[in-house]
C-alpha cells in the first residue's frame, strides 16, 4: 500500500492510500479521486514534505581560523 498526498484544484489537500503506483492513475483516469472537501475530481499529487523533526538542531556556531580570529585573540 502506498499513501499519496493529493491535492485538488482548489488547493485541498487530503492523504489517499493505494495498492501500487499504478492504481493512482487509473482512479485518476475514471474519476475516482474526489476531494472530500469540494468533490473536485480535478486531483494531482502533492509534494510530498519529507518529514521534519519538530525541533531543528541549532546551527553549528562558527569554527576560528587556525590561530584564532579577531573574536579570540583580540
Ligand atoms: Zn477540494
Amino acid at each position: 500500500m502506498i499513501l499519496y498526498s493529493l491535492q485538488c484544484a482548489e488547493g485541498h489537500t487530503f492523504d489517499e492510500w493505494f495498492s501500487n503506483s499504478g492504481e493512482y492513475d487509473t482512479r485518476k483516469t475514471e474519476g475516482g479521486l474526489v476531494c472530500p472537501e469540494c468533490g473536485g475530481t480535478d486531483v494531482t499529487k502533492a509534494i510530498m514534505a519529507p518529514r521534519v523533526a519538530a525541533s531543528a538542531p541549532e546551527p553549528a556556531a562558527p569554527t576560528c581560523m587556525p590561530g584564532g580570529c579577531s573574536r579570540c585573540v583580540g
